[in-house]
């Protein structure tokens, strides 16, 4: 098929994240990637600016990554994880555990980050169940969060940008805090933690666990908040006995500057989701790791084991390369290249900050974001940085980048250049 009928076919037939069928925007046809660079079916070649939405964190067609999946494909690519077991699963738990903030050593594997969260949320209300505490069930989050797309996963999504109207009496209806102000390198406020604080005092008998991202919303508002809010949101829910979900789905694996978010605060959540940069974006994986307490109390109480198993759980293709790729992280010396990572993203977007239009500028770690004051045109936008020979994708008022951690400092002057320029003949039209 030529590629001008694949995409007409395209258009025609296939749902694409978060777009219309009859109206879809246009997609643009890959060929290859390699590195940093993203290639188009006509040859052209964009720097890429998302790392496949977080993941790619070692950069595309990782010649060691390639290649321990395609040994781990020619030894087992499959087996059911009911009844049987295999090395890149237990090598997987193993790294993930020592790695991870103390205390959090069971590990339950499932396919995506949604489902992570949907896992995470069925064992704090089995742990509760299993007590045998009744109606401690409902479940506590922050507002501009983002947790997935399944229904649960949904449930705890800011109520406004995750359209909770659609899903009127359907969707659980639960409690939402104000989101943190303050932010990561400003002064802290104890005001900031109030409205968290209030609705456990006036409902934790009913609430069986604080669901949040720690320090970074990530698709909700892309916004980094103060770590002291964390440490108050972890004593709050040890001194009202509500678990603790810390999602790092975003965060994990080094991408705001600490291994993992929460060690900003140097505090250890009960539960912890993890997804995305997990198989450095080979494939579809993620975990939940809970403490050996939420283990053994959802184990001895009924019904006695944990209700989740999915088809593919602990996929060895996906385990396999989760190990590398954590491995090649940590044998590499990642903190001070986020660090300049970081310091590359504030020099080359600051530009952007005068810019009438511009609401704000802010780094953290290897991301950042250009938020302006009104949602941009996502078609008009998405060509100009292709004709810029970029790939990113805003959504909304946020233009934002979290590139793949090898991309050196000339790629990283050429992304965050195209998006100055990008961002300014957006703002005047
Ligand atoms: C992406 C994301 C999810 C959902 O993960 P999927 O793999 O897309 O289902 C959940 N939480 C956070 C913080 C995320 O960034």
């Amino acid at each position: 098929m030529e590629a001008a009928e694949q995409l007409r076919f395209d258009r025609e037939h296939i749902w694409h994240p978060y777009t219309s069928i009859d109206n879809p925007l246009e997609v643009f046809l890959v060929e290859s990637a390699e590195g940093v660079r993203i290639r188009l079916h006509d040859g052209r070649e964009l720097i890429d600016g998302m790392a496949s939405w977080w993941s790619v964190i070692h950069g595309y067609n990782n010649p060691h990554l390639t290649k321990v999946v395609q040994d781990q494909a020619a030894k087992l690519a499959h087996v059911m994880f009911g009844g049987l077991t295999h090395q890149p699963a237990i090598q997987l738990a193993q790294l993930l555990i020592a790695n991870t903030p103390a205390g959090l050593e069971r590990v339950f594997f499932c396919d995506s980050g949604s489902v992570a969260v949907e896992v995470a949320m069925k064992m704090a209300i089995q742990y509760n169940y299993a007590k045998g505490i009744s109606g401690k069930n409902r479940f506590l989050t922050i507002k501009a969060g983002y947790h997935g797309d399944t229904f649960h996963a949904m449930s705890v999504c800011d109520p406004v940008s995750g359209m909770h109207q659609i899903y009127q009496g359907i969707l659980p209806e639960y409690f939402f805090a104000d989101m943190p102000r303050c932010r990561f390198a400003g002064d802290w406020d104890e005001a900031d933690v109030l409205s968290l604080e209030k609705l456990l005092e006036e409902n934790h008998s009913t609430i069986c666990a604080v669901i949040l991202e720690p320090i970074v919303q990530g698709a909700g508002g892309m916004r980094f908040y103060h770590p002291q809010y964390l440490r108050r949101a972890r004593e709050l829910c040890d001194t009202y006995q509500v678990l603790l979900i810390a999602d790092e789905i975003a965060t994990g694996f080094g991408r705001s500057g600490e291994l993992f978010a929460c060690n900003h605060a140097s505090i250890s959540p009960d539960i912890l989701c993890l997804g995305k940069a997990l198989t450095g974006g080979y494939m579809t994986l993620a975990a939940v790791l809970a403490t050996a307490e939420v283990g053994h109390v959802i184990s001895r109480g009924e019904p006695s084991v944990f209700m989740h198993g999915p088809t593919f759980m602990a996929n060895p293709l996906a385990c396999s390369v989760a190990v590398a790729s954590i491995e090649l992280l940590l044998a590499s010396d990642w903190q001070s290249n986020i660090g300049r990572i970081e310091a590359e993203l504030k020099k080359g977007l600051e530009p952007c900050g005068p810019l009438a239009g511009v609401k704000e500028v802010r780094v953290l770690g290897a991301i950042g974001v250009v938020e302006l004051d009104r949602p941009v045109n996502m078609a008009r936008i998405q060509q100009r940085f292709v004709d810029n020979g970029v790939w990113v994708r805003p959504f909304g008022r946020l233009v934002y980048v979290m590139p793949s951690y090898i991309i050196d400092n000339q790629d990283l002057g050429f992304l965050t250049g195209a998006i100055c320029r990008v961002v300014e003949a957006e703002l005047s039209v």
